[in-house]
This record gives structure tokens, sequence and C-alpha cells, in this order.
């Protein structure tokens, strides 16, 4: 059975609250060896230690989403920024953290992303973990921002082939998400970063190959089809992109 890690999910969100412990069963038994649960918010962050604390395969990443800002004033994301500081020792990075002009038009509300983003990337960069990035339509000044880290994720990432070139030249990992699976977009991208710095995500519960629910187990839809367009065995392409994973995450 062919060996696939899932680098990015959302396996404590409400969506799975009937069938979690399923799911999840369902995912190893397709050979998803191990999957990194990202939290967005304070709540969710604590939901992904929760997560990681009782399964030695799911691994925990704890941010604050330019998505879960509405509402939080200084001191709330203070508060999240604090726990994840006190619980890094139990991560393998930060975030998602990030940009998304894409669901915000205000020109406060998105200066108020950039702050953020900000006190995160510094955060990152104080605990020495990679930097998991929610970009969308500002890839390019997510890119900016973060251009003299050292270890970066762009996560589902949806940008332009000529930024997620400036992405690789400058060492960093690109994660395709299965969206790939229905979006030729996504599909160019897949054919064309390097192997070495290739990730691959469901990003469950978003962005299903199929009608409905995301979950893990469906990584094999687009690791299937990622490894058909780029003349690969789909089992060389989960060993490129597990080590990639455990490379870049010190896994
Ligand atoms: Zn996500």
């Amino acid at each position: 059975m062919v060996e696939v890690i899932d680098a990015h999910c959302h396996l404590d969100f409400k969506h799975f609250n009937k069938d979690r412990m399923d799911v999840i069963e369902r995912a190893r038994a397709s050979g998803v060896v191990e999957m990194i649960n990202s939290g967005v918010d304070l709540q969710t962050n604590r939901e992904t230690l929760k997560l990681a604390r009782s399964h030695e395969f799911i691994h925990a990443t704890l941010g604050l989403s330019p998505n879960s800002l509405d509402q939080m004033r200084p001191k709330d994301v203070d508060l999240v920024l604090d726990e994840i500081r006190q619980n890094s020792g139990e991560i393998i990075g930060v975030g998602e953290a990030g940009l998304d002009y894409y669901r915000c038009s205000d020109p406060a509300l998105r200066r108020q992303q950039i702050d953020v983003f900000r006190k995160v990337i510094l955060l990152a960069e104080e605990l020495e973990k990679p930097l998991v990035i929610h970009a969308r339509e500002t890839e390019d000044i997510a890119f900016d921002l973060v251009k003299d880290m050292e270890k970066v994720v762009f996560h589902c990432y949806s940008g332009s082939l000529e930024t997620m070139r400036k992405i690789v030249d400058r060492g960093f990992y690109v994660s395709i998400a299965t969206v790939v699976c229905r979006s030729v977009k996504h599909q160019a991208l897949a054919r064309n970063v390097p192997l070495d710095q290739l990730l691959i995500e469901t990003d469950s519960p978003f962005l299903s190959p199929r009608r409905g629910r995301n979950e893990p187990s469906f990584i094999l839809d687009s690791l299937n089809l990622i490894a058909r367009m780029r003349g690969m065995d789909p089992e060389d392409l989960a060993t490129a992109t597990v080590r990639n994973t455990r490379r870049i995450y010190g896994m």
C-alpha cells in the first residue's frame, strides 16, 4: 500500500463531530500514515492539541487565520499568540496564518490582517518553527513579508505560476490541495512545483475532490492525479511528498 501524509487538515472542525474516529480510521486504512492538523483560532488550536495528544500520527500546527480576526481585539490576538508560545513544545509549525483579501475587501480589516500576520511571523521566528501560510489573492504580499524567513509552507497554494516560482526559488514549500482534482489552474501548478518542494494536503473538511465533505483518505485522489500528470508512479510521488513533509517540519 502507498504511504502518504495529509499535510494540512482540520479534523477538529464540527463537520467531523459525528464520525471523527471513523474518518481517522479510514485515513489510516487508506495509507495516510500521518496527518497535520492546523488550528485557526483559540478554540481550534486547543482542539488541535487534543487531537495531537491522543494520536501519535496526528501533528499540530497552531495559528491564527486571517478569516478568524472578525471582532478580535488586540488583547484577544495576544491571548492566541501566548497560548501558541506556551504549547510550542508540542507543535511542528506555526499557522495557519496569513492574508485573505478574497474574503475581505475592507481596507481597515486588510490592514489588521497584515498587522496580525506580522506578529505571527515574529512568533514563528522566535519559536524557530516553520510557518504555514494561508494566502488568498495575496500570495505576492505574503511572500514579501516572509521572504527573509527560513522555513515556509504556502498551504493550499492558489496563486500564479510566476509567484510560485519565486516561492520555490527562495527554497520554500508549496502545498497543493485536493481541489487540484477539479481545477485546471491547480493542475498547472501541481505539474510545475519542483518535486523536492511539493507537499500534498486535503484541507479537510474543505476542497473535496468528490462531492460534499472532504476527508484525509481522499488525498489519494490527488496523489494519483498529480502522479499521472507528472508521468510518475503514485508510489514515487508519495515517497517524495512524505520526505518533503518530514524535512520541512522536522518530523
Ligand atoms: Zn486550512
